[in-house]
């Protein structure tokens, strides 16, 4: 077998801002995508590249990128064999970047592309992240708005990294801070977790998250309140502890209970009461355990997953123009099964 084309960062040294964008059947979007972040882009004075990852899309998203690709050699697209969700696929993203910067855009348009310059600004100033956090959700109910705000706080109430409030994957990260996320290989993927763990310089631009330009959020409540429970368990393992204080606290009732039985069995004597309170102690207890346990599996299933040690995602092809590029840089071209040239 070839050996798997490595990205050659040589040959695109002079690269500055790289882009990494995920894409889900996004087809709808990306004649507006390209219309809006190419704008930018091109009033850059610096060298940038794109790098798409279609994320198993159905929709002909890859067809429509592929034929983009064909004019423009500063634009990759990685193919993942399936779908793998969005965290496998900014990972798999920001491993082929050969920026000096690297700035993760969602394809629907919510994190605005017209914010680039200012983060690159931002980034020239000598900062290692700059973190874009969301002013407003328009375009969002209040119900997940509401939902969000909770969350984010529960969230930095359990772990000991420090989450921040509001921001999303949208950010610019040096290529230290995406060489040190990048060696965090853990299966189970909170990004905005991991993110925060590799810590580093960072300053924070807050701007107006725009609603969705077409199509439809892929995160619907259940997909939500996976990411949460991942959240939630990935980065602390406090919701154990509150197992224990949960059973510390009903065991504790349990016998203060039993004495208040007791006594007043000794002064009133016997007297067969206590049906409602019996089954709601027993329902109450059964209730602790059957969470305790649940959590506890949780964890356990995480071992799990780790312990496989599966690779993150697959890749089936980049796709890049690689004549292109030969005829510019006088790139050497890697022999490789995994590229195909337009
Ligand atoms: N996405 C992806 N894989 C998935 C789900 C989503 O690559 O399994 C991409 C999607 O195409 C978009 C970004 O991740 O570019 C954010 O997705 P979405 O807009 O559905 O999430 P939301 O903005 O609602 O958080
Ligand atoms: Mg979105």
């Amino acid at each position: 077998m070839k050996k798997p084309i490595e990205p050659s960062r040589a040959a695109f040294e002079d690269v500055v801002v790289s882009l990494v964008v995920p894409v889900f059947n996004e087809r709808m979007m990306l004649p507006l995508f390209f219309e809006r972040v190419l704008s930018v882009l091109k009033q850059l004075s610096l060298r940038w590249e794109i790098v798409f990852v279609d994320d198993g899309s159905k929709d002909g998203s890859s067809q429509y990128i592929q034929e983009v690709i064909a004019n423009e050699k500063r634009i990759r697209l990685v193919r993942l064999s399936r779908n793998f969700g969005k965290e496998a696929a900014v990972t798999a993203g920001l491993e082929q970047t050969r920026g000096k910067a690297i700035i993760v855009l969602d394809a629907d348009l919510q994190d605005p592309p017209e914010y680039i310059p200012a983060m690159i600004e931002s980034w020239q100033s000598g900062v290692e992240v700059v973190l874009m956090q969301r002013r407003s959700r328009a375009g969002e109910s209040c119900l997940k708005r509401w939902s969000a705000h909770i969350y984010y706080r529960l969230l930095n109430l359990t772990s000991q990294t420090d989450i921040p409030v509001d921001t999303g994957d949208f950010r610019l990260m040096s290529r230290k801070a995406v060489d040190a996320l990048l060696t965090l290989k853990e299966r189970n993927r909170y990004m905005k977790g991991l993110f925060a763990w590799v810590g580093m310089s960072t300053a924070i631009i807050r701007y107006d998250r725009a609603p969705r330009a077409a199509g439809e959020t892929k995160w619907d409540y259940p997909a939500l309140i996976g990411l949460a429970l991942e959240g939630l368990t990935s980065f602390s393992i406090s919701p154990l502890r509150w197992a224990i204080g949960m059973g510390l606290l009903a065991a504790s009732l349990g016998v203060i209970f039993g004495l208040w039985i007791v006594i007043k069995t000794l002064l009133l004597g016997e007297v067969t009461s206590g049906y409602p309170s019996l089954i709601a102690m027993v329902s109450f207890l059964g209730g602790v355990q059957l969470l305790s346990v649940g959590i506890l599996g949780e964890y356990v299933g995480k071992t799990y997953m780790e312990a496989k040690q599966r690779p993150i995602y697959v890749i089936e092809e980049i796709v890049e123009n690689l004549k292109k590029v030969e005829q510019e840089i006088n790139y050497e071209l890697v022999e490789s099964s995994y590229v195909k040239t337009v």
